[in-house]
């Protein structure tokens, strides 16, 4: 868990080769699902992503579940993405209990809010091949123009300073009673997430190792 840009999709693609484990992205999954040709629940996926409109947590679920299932899941998995709102915690609970699985650890990545807009408003995309480049950390060679495909970067509408306050907002109203949640349950560790990529997956191993 984190806020928007805290480097929770860096951190989960480190741990999974760390771990070895596959690292269960609802981005990801969102994206093999709309391409996939004749299955039903892709099907489903693109009639809401096509129109601009969000998947339901419901359908979510069962796209998480058809993932889990699967053989390379079976002795763990990093979820990235998944539960964001009290309401997902519970379509979670139903999932794994269905699958006979359990949350082992919650980790949560804490960076202070100046921080999120520095990385995030520097950030720049290729909308040709979605490679991701940043103003600072990642600079593409050519000033705007995409390292891998020559198309030129856009700084999407979501990494905006205004919208990036917008969903630190949301993020603390929706996002914070889950790790509550897991709080009670005992399965929250909170992880300082300032700082190099290295520094921060080292930080998230010894949280893993101390419980
Ligand atoms: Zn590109």
């Amino acid at each position: 868990m984190g806020p928007p840009g805290v480097g929770k999709g860096t951190q989960a693609a480190q741990m999974q080769a760390l771990l070895g484990v596959p690292h269960v992205s609802t981005g990801n999954i969102l994206r093999v699902a709309i391409q996939q040709e004749g299955s039903p629940l892709g099907a489903e996926v693109r009639k809401f992503v096509e129109s601009g409109r969000l998947v339901p947590d419901g359908l979510m679920g069962d796209l998480i579940a058809e993932r889990l299932e699967r053989k390379d899941a079976r002795d763990g998995f990093i979820l990235d993405g998944f539960p964001r709102t009290l309401e997902q915690v519970a379509i979670l609970d139903g999932v794994l209990g269905r699958l006979g699985m359990a949350l082992d650890r919650v980790l949560m990545l804490k960076v202070p809010e100046s921080e999120i807009v520095r990385r995030l408003s520097g950030r720049r995309t290729c909308p040709a091949c979605g490679t991701v480049f940043h103003l600072e950390s990642r600079p593409p060679a050519v000033a705007g123009v995409c390292d891998a495909c020559g198309a030129k970067l856009i700084q999407r509408p979501d990494d905006t300073e205004q919208v990036i306050r917008e969903r630190m907002k949301v993020y603390a109203e929706q996002t914070l009673p889950v790790a509550e949640a897991y709080g009670s349950r005992g399965l929250l560790i909170e992880i300082d997430g300032f700082g190099e990529v290295d520094a921060v997956r080292s930080r998230l191993s010894t949280g893993l190792e101390r419980v």
